[in-house]
């Protein structure tokens, strides 16, 4: 082929090509002569070496690399901004090609680094008590925007940790469950052999409690684990805290459990908030240890991250313990998780782009 490049899509703007499915890819490889083989080389490069730029695809013909340009976008996040934190977790402020901000946290825990990275710009969800429900949700992120996350701090951990990431937790901002399908394509590809190989017990979704979407991951048969935010098990108390979970009250959360337990086999981590005058009275302990009974699970108490302008406070170090004690007596594991990272508010729900506004750190 000669003279000037193919272009078969006449329209202004171009599909980026991250966003093509492998038989869409084909086709259009078809339509300019190319063999379908192609399709898995430029996957390649898009998924395990993640490119920024088509002359980078080496392995093309210059002529397919400028076809493929004049037809397709290939667009990248970049890193907008970093803070490190006294305990060495580093926050990241990313910036999406249509200049939104989104953040992504590397936490370095003994011999483990964990990625959490973002599933939504803002969040659709209200708990009370978290920063992100503060910010709109202005969109989902694609399938490449939420991959490209995973592989920018996995390169970021072998820099600052030399090492790989260990675990993936979808715990930043955002529910992910309300980015379904681009969450569960991403979850294939992180596990994928085209794509990062992680074992999928290393990956986590953290969820609110969505139970109609529970089932429907649970149908996924995907091999991840599932954290629920519970934060209460009285349904008055929930829906006071996160006011959404009147749409979704404890007895359906708690039948959707058992049928992700029935279908995958894994406990539910319940992540937990012990706040006080909240949820800190003997009553509490027992409706949380109660509802534990009634699926395989266990429990990660978090600690209360403050958030500006609200007024919550971690309850007194006695309940926590009390909490555990009454666990453990009716043979429910629970852990304790302090924060990480709260001095540059990368902690849990402190993740609202407050990084955005400061100027940009070098990496
Ligand atoms: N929407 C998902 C994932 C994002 S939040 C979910 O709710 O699970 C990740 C975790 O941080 C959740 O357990 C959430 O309840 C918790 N969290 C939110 N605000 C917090 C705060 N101020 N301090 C500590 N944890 C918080």
């Amino acid at each position: 082929m000669t003279g000037d490049p193919i272009v078969l899509n006449n329209k202004t703007s171009k599909k980026n090509i991250r966003d093509c499915a492998k038989d869409e890819l084909e086709s259009f490889l078809h339509s300019v002569g190319e063999p379908p083989y192609r399709a898995s080389q430029i996957d390649q490069w898009l998924w395990q070496k993640n490119i920024s730029s088509f002359e980078q695809m080496t392995n093309l013909s210059l002529q397919l690399r400028s076809v493929l340009k004049e037809n397709f976008d290939l667009n990248s996040l970049d890193i907008h901004s970093s803070q490190h934190s006294n305990d060495r977790t580093i926050k990241y402020s990313i910036r999406l090609p249509d200049n939104c901000l989104i953040e992504a946290v590397l936490i370095p825990v003994d011999n483990r680094v964990t990625a959490c990275i973002s599933s939504q710009v803002g969040c659709s969800l209200d708990c009370t008590f978290c920063a992100t429900a503060k910010m709109k949700r202005t969109r989902n992120l694609s399938k490449w925007e939420l991959y490209q996350q995973v592989f920018i701090l996995q390169h970021m951990s072998f820099q600052h940790y030399q090492m790989p990431l260990t675990n993936v937790v979808f715990m930043g901002m955002g529910e992910p469950l309300m980015n379904f399908k681009n969450v569960v394509n991403c979850l294939q590809m992180i596990s994928s052999p085209h794509g990062l190989m992680m074992s999928p017990w290393r990956v986590t979704v953290s969820t609110s409690g969505i139970p109609k979407l529970i089932r429907k991951l649970a149908d996924q048969q995907l091999g991840i684990r599932l954290a629920v935010s519970l934060h209460s098990a009285n349904q008055e108390i929930r829906e006071k805290i996160m006011p959404f979970s009147k749409r979704f009250p404890l007895d359906e959360l708690l039948e959707s459990l058992i049928y992700w337990y029935n279908k995958t086999k894994q406990k539910i981590t319940f992540e937990y908030l012990v706040l006080r005058d909240i949820n800190d009275t003997h009553q509490d302990i027992d409706q949380l240890l109660e509802y534990c009974k009634r699926v395989p699970s266990k429990v990660n108490f978090i600690e209360y991250n403050p958030v500006e302008g609200d007024d919550f406070q971690q309850a007194d170090p006695s309940v926590l313990e009390l909490y555990k004690k009454t666990l453990k007596r009716g043979r429910i594991h629970s852990t304790f998780r302090s924060s990480r990272g709260s001095d540059i508010d990368a902690a849990c729900g402190q993740l609202a782009n407050k990084l955005a506004s400061k100027s940009s750190n070098s990496i």
